[in-house]
């Protein structure tokens, strides 16, 4: 589970993100809304502290982040897996090595080179690459990927490693609707048969309804709704994303 309390963050004395506190618990698809500039990627970033938050905490599988030492902080990153809307594999590499680089980050750079995988490394990665469907591809260059297969590559890379968290921002902005729509059930898989916690910011209402366990609401920088997808009502969305009155 990832634990938020009191999260508070301000840019040059403006507050983006107000004493926010919720929690994505293991085995749950959570979708985060909110306008643009409401603070999510802000959120995403105060959890692993590649921005550091001013106040409150953040803890993941139990471990309190905010208190990690550079070291130990460096060693959680790796192994959170994280989708962003720009896909940011490596280009160069193979679907399969990117999984495994991911997964082996933090071994010494030779092996990688080298390609010195163990076989049971390699075969996790197999594995991963097929439950999203690209074991056909799996040594096609990421470069010569779909935008939608480049995503599914990251989170086969997000299953290989250790952390069973995945956090998605904007994950599917840059995708088709099938694509967008496939990612999704993937993303909602990973949560109910792995039993990852997977947090993932969206700007399609409609998608975040159909798929997500729960949806967490970010307005001006504060939590606007946190409640199962089935209570957020079209009263409540039109609310959420209505012009604040000057
Ligand atoms: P979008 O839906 O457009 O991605 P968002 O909800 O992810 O928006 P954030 O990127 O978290 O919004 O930004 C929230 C606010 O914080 C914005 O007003 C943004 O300009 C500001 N902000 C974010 N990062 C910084 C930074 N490093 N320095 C200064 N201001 C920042
Ligand atoms: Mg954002």
């Amino acid at each position: 589970a990832i634990v938020v309390r009191d999260l508070s963050k301000a840019f040059h004395g403006r507050t983006v993100l107000d004493r926010v506190s919720c929690t994505v618990p293991a085995g749950q698809f959570v979708v985060l809304l909110g306008p643009s500039g409401c603070g999510k990627s802000t959120l995403f970033r105060c959890l692993t502290r590649l921005v550091e938050p001013d106040a409150g905490s953040v803890a993941i599988r139990g471990t309190e982040v905010t208190a990690l030492k550079p070291a130990a902080l460096k060693a959680l990153r790796r192994e959170v897996g994280f989708v962003f809307q720009q896909f940011n594999l490596v280009k160069r590499f193979s679907a399969i090595d990117n999984v495994l680089a991911a997964r082996l980050a933090g071994t010494p750079l030779w092996r990688v080179l080298l390609r010195r995988f163990h076989a049971r490394d390699r075969q996790l990665a197999l594995a991963c690459l097929d439950s999203v469907g690209l074991l056909d591809l799996a040594y096609q260059r990421a470069e010569r990927l779909s935008g939608g297969q480049q995503q599914r590559v990251a989170i086969a890379r997000a299953f290989a490693q250790q952390a069973e968290l995945i956090l998605a921002d904007e994950p599917i902005s840059s995708l088709d609707p099938d694509s967008s729509e496939n990612v999704l059930q993937i993303l909602q898989r990973a949560a109910r048969e792995r039993g990852f916690s997977v947090l993932c910011s969206l700007h399609q209402v409609d998608l975040a309804v159909r798929y997500a366990d729960r949806i967490i609401a970010l307005r001006g920088g504060r939590l606007f709704f946190d409640g199962p997808a089935s209570a957020f009502t079209p009263e409540l969305r039109e609310e959420l994303y209505r012009a604040p009155r000057p």
